[in-house]
């Protein structure tokens, strides 16, 4: 490559960069005038033109060179006054009827090249299992997945949020790969709000923030991830600030997602809060056991592994907070066959568990089978029914004695059928100490061997909750 097919790659990548203006003023007459060791010597004809580019466009040009000739590490430049009067080396790029407007395609293909690192294309609305939990969350992506381009949005923003490792990054990813499918020239831009962040600082020391926002408002759809992580940081709040409305007044889609709904982003700016509340929110939460089991199944389909139909239900059973746990333990239960060639058991399984969370109580399998792993609120409210008393007493501190048996039944049965701590216990019961759960629970299961009537009552609770 010579001098002047290097220039004319950094040309290329300017151009797109820059406004035509400012490549005309500050490109036309400049050239490479040498490459060597690394250095690269960059010529102008004037003082003000070099101060330009030393000051504003250095690292812009020094990275259209690294893309060609990775080596560079240097550039110089200097002034030859007799460069004014000469023509452009590339006058392809500076002729003057051609102020056509910007070529939209190279700039595309770039910032696409740029991101599709990061959006995993394995995520998709169509693999997303949908259950009570998140059947909304999922419905709403759809429909914005479906909306046009540049048509005005039902839900602009939409927002996700929930808990960590319950969909929310699947589902974004995937909206992002179904825009792009149905748009295949749609500027679909996905990232998080850390890489949202670092690329503002960057682009604030390099002195090219021009670059950036033309970046984000050149997208037709913008998707940022966990906006949680934007707390406390002002300048790039009042960026994002920015960014959005311009997209939004364009009608170009905008989600969010974050681990808590807008409202509670308490160190988010008034008006970027209140612009995130503008359109849609959702939340995705934990789905129950059957919808566990069909993402077990699906999720091992797709990594190659066949499970034993009783440790997919010790699995759906037992990963009860996070799905990304879920994919922790399959991943390494993969990886446990492929050494050991064995079929993997409830007993294997079942040790993997325990390495991973030594402090939970494990259910067995027999336990696992649908229907049977209820919330403590599900055997509250058939507790305030069978007894009843209202579910608020039983949650209370209330000493009657006609609320006190029932509260003492609530936390036997979590006990037994849940397996919840004492502490848990107390906790969900308006934080009572774990030995007032624990002496509650002793005299009511002592009692219940010598009344039978106590026992009838536990049978018959066990029965409404779907116990044997
Ligand atoms: P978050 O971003 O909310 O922390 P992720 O989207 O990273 O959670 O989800 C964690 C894992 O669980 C991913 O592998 C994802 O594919 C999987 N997952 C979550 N929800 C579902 C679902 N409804 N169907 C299939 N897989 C899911
Ligand atoms: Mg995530």
């Amino acid at each position: 490559m010579d001098k002047n097919q290097v220039w004319n790659a950094v040309l290329t990548r300017m151009n797109e960069k820059i406004s035509r203006m400012e490549f005309h003023t500050w490109f036309k007459k400049v050239r490479i005038t040498e490459i060597s060791g690394g250095a690269v010597l960059i010529s102008c004809p004037t003082e003000m033109n070099k101060n330009w580019l030393e000051n504003k466009y250095h690292s812009m040009i020094l990275s259209s060179l690294r893309a060609v000739l990775p080596e560079i590490e240097k550039l110089y430049f200097d002034v030859n006054l007799s460069l004014a009067d000469s023509a452009p080396s590339n006058p392809e790029f500076f002729e003057k009827q051609k102020s056509r407007k910007l070529p939209r395609k190279p700039e595309v293909r770039f910032s696409k090249g740029l991101e599709s690192r990061i959006v995993n294309p394995k995520f998709t609305l169509s693999n997303f299992i949908v259950g009570d939990e998140n059947r909304f969350a999922h419905a709403a992506c759809t429909a914005v997945a479906e909306s046009k381009p540049r048509e005005t949005k039902k839900y602009n923003p939409l927002f996700v949020y929930g808990g960590v490792g319950l969909g929310k990054t699947h589902l974004l990813q995937a909206t992002a790969n179904e825009i792009q499918r149905r748009n295949p020239d749609a500027v679909v831009i996905y990232t998080t709000a850390e890489r949202f962040t670092n690329e503002i600082i960057k682009s604030i020391r390099e002195k090219n923030t021009e670059r950036f926002r033309k970046k984000y408002r050149q997208a037709d759809a913008l998707i940022v991830d966990d906006v949680q992580f934007f707390e406390g940081k002002e300048q790039t709040q009042v960026e994002l600030f920015n960014t959005f409305n311009d997209l939004r007044d364009m009608n170009h889609q905008i989600i969010f997602s974050a681990d808590r709904p807008p409202s509670q982003l308490t160190q988010i700016m008034d008006r970027l809060r209140s612009r995130m509340e503008w359109g849609l929110s959702v939340d995705v939460q934990m789905p129950g056991y059957e919808t566990r089991l069909v993402i077990v199944q699906n999720k091992a389909k797709e990594l190659g592994i066949v499970l034993p139909q009783d440790v997919q239900e010790f699995i759906a059973a037992n990963v009860r907070r996070s799905l990304r746990e879920m994919e922790n333990i399959l991943n390494k239960i993969s990886g446990e066959i492929e050494f050991s060639n064995g079929s993997p058991t409830v007993q294997t399984v079942g040790k993997i568990f325990r390495q991973l969370n030594p402090d939970d109580n494990i259910l067995s399998s027999g336990d696992a089978k649908k229907g049977l792993v209820k919330t403590p609120d599900e055997i509250v409210t058939v507790i305030s029914e069978y007894f009843q008393v209202p579910a608020t007493d039983l949650l209370g501190n209330s000493r009657k004695k006609e609320i006190v048996f029932p509260r003492q039944m609530c936390w036997l049965l979590c006990k037994d059928i849940l397996k919840m701590s004492y502490e848990a216990i107390g906790h969900d019961f308006g934080g009572k100490n774990h030995t007032t759960v624990m002496h509650g629970i002793k005299k009511i299961s002592h009692s219940s061997r010598k009344d039978s009537a106590i026992a009838r009552h536990i049978h018959a609770l066990k029965k409404d909750l779907g116990v044997r």
